[in-house]
């Protein structure tokens, strides 16, 4: 199954990122995303069989996150995969010591892919027709958070459903 470690909004922050993503839509075309789909992803670990499913739902269940909040204010592309994101304008110290510290222990598990840099974004729109975020308005919202969640990504004809299958504690 296909899997990876994420971020996700409460409830409030989801509709204003699905605002945002209905300006994005309107200006640059695409896939939108679901809000009940919208997440930072932290680690990526693709496939991983069920043999490792165990160990995995029990050390997130494991883990304390020394509590952060994340400031979102600026738009962002990937070119190729013609991504239209939102993320920080400044680099995220806190976020990336998090990713760093669940790869350290994920490459402990015997999971690889850690990828050499870490961008947080949080994907609005996929397959853009016009990847111009610059007309786009300016914004700022503060997420504070306190768990990461192990998330179960099933590809559908719609795009991807995602399910939690293990959160970590919270202080
Ligand atoms: P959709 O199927 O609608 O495109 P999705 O891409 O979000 O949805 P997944 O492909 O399962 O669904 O990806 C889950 C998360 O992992 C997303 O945040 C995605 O950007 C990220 N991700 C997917 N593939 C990789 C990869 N090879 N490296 C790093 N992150 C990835
Ligand atoms: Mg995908």
């Amino acid at each position: 199954m296909r899997l990876f470690i994420a971020l996700t909004p409460p409830p409030e922050l989801r509709s204003r990122f699905g605002e945002l993503s209905d300006l994005a839509q309107a200006r640059c075309g695409g896939r939108r995303m679901p809000d009940a789909n919208l997440h930072l992803t932290l680690a990526f670990l693709g496939e991983v069989g069920p043999a490792r499913l165990e160990a995995l739902v029990h050390w997130v269940e494991q883990q304390t996150l020394p509590p952060g909040c994340w400031t979102l204010d600026r738009w962002g592309c990937f070119r190729a995969p013609r991504i239209v994101w939102i993320g920080g304008g400044k680099p995220e110290p806190t976020l990336q010591r998090l990713h760093d510290r669940l790869w350290q222990a994920l490459a402990a598990l015997g999971f690889e892919g850690e990828p050499s840099r870490y961008v947080p974004h949080i994907t609005l729109l996929r397959r853009a027709e016009r990847l111009e975020t610059r007309e786009l308005p300016a914004f700022r919202i503060d997420w504070p958070y306190r768990q990461v969640e192990l998330i179960h990504s099933l590809t559908g004809p719609g795009g991807s459903r995602y399910t939690t299958l293990a959160r970590s504690r919270v202080a």
